[in-house]
């Protein structure tokens, strides 16, 4: 991950402006569908893809198995139980 180190001010109704830049980069246009979420350590944020780990959260390296999206590191704990 990144860190940019760019600063930017909500504005009075709790909107924040993403930097063009992080926009290009991330491909997220005017209309895209975001969805984030508050961690321990902030503000998650991604294009919404409806995708998240069933069992812990994570938003990455998931596989669809048996109904359920579930990720690389859950996977791997349940094939060594
Ligand atoms: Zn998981």
């Amino acid at each position: 991950m990144d860190r940019v180190g760019m600063v930017r001010d909500l504005d009075s109704l709790g909107r924040i402006v993403i930097p063009v830049d992080i926009r290009k980069r991330l491909g997220i246009g005017k209309h895209t569908t975001m969805e984030f979420w508050a961690t321990e350590s902030g503000l998650i944020m991604r294009k919404y893809t409806g995708k998240i780990c069933a069992l812990c959260g994570k938003l990455e390296y998931l596989t669809y198995f048996k109904n359920a999206w579930i990720c690389n590191l859950c996977m791997n704990e349940l094939k060594n139980k």
